[in-house]
């Protein structure tokens, strides 16, 4: 026979676990995306915006403006013009999350775009705290300038590409680095620029 008290108490521990699991267990869809022809389609697009509880056209504008291309909603999918790695498209919603949905006072996700007088501000609803909405121009490397061939670089590895380079957002640029993995520090010299697509080689 089990006793009643334990039974409840057994009850009650499980409710809670399953409460802080569920809240802690914020977990933003994986991107789904492919090539089709000229234009790179995120399948999941909707999906991902809903998740983190924002404006699909917020989002959508960040991702145009990250990737340097134009593009449209289509149903649950965004199509954006031009073919891009999905490991760039994978950090820059890891970006987007990190500036417009994480609190950094916390790490939850429960948060609200506010404005206060022309300052954006995120405000947590879990503990009440709130900042300006980073500048991400400021957080990557303030390179206004155009990249030429010659120039020395020093780079954190972002992502991975398909072929398995390193990959650098740096403003309307993707520096591609061989034998490089996220996280890693390197310092590269420019070999070629074509377009926004820029290839390195290791520099001493
Ligand atoms: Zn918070």
């Amino acid at each position: 026979m089990t006793d009643p008290y334990e039974n409840l108490l057994k009850k009650a521990y499980t409710n809670i676990s399953e409460v802080s699991t569920s809240s802690e267990r914020f977990v933003v869809p994986e991107a789904k995306a492919y090539i089709e022809g000229k234009t790179t389609v995120l399948e999941n697009f909707v999906e991902i915006a809903d998740k983190v509880r924002r404006d699909h056209d917020h989002l959508m504008k960040f991702l145009l403006g990250e990737l340097g291309t134009s593009g449209k909603i289509d149903g649950n999918r965004a199509i954006f013009n031009g073919k891009f790695e999905i490991s760039l498209i994978k950090a820059i919603i890891k970006n987007y999350v990190d500036d417009y949905v994480i609190c950094s006072e916390c790490g939850r996700p429960d948060t609200k775009l506010v404005k206060d007088d022309r300052v954006q501000l995120l405000r947590c609803d879990a503990c009440g705290g709130h900042r300006p909405v980073r500048k991400r121009k400021a957080r990557t490397e303030p390179v206004e300038k155009n990249l030429e061939e010659g120039a020395i670089l020093d780079l954190e590895i972002q992502s991975l590409s398909r072929r398995g380079d390193g990959v650098v957002k740096m403003g309307r640029y993707i520096i591609y680095v061989a034998n490089a993995k996220p996280g890693q520090q390197v310092k590269v010299k420019i070999t070629r620029v074509s377009g926004s697509i820029v290839f390195t080689e290791r520099a001493v």
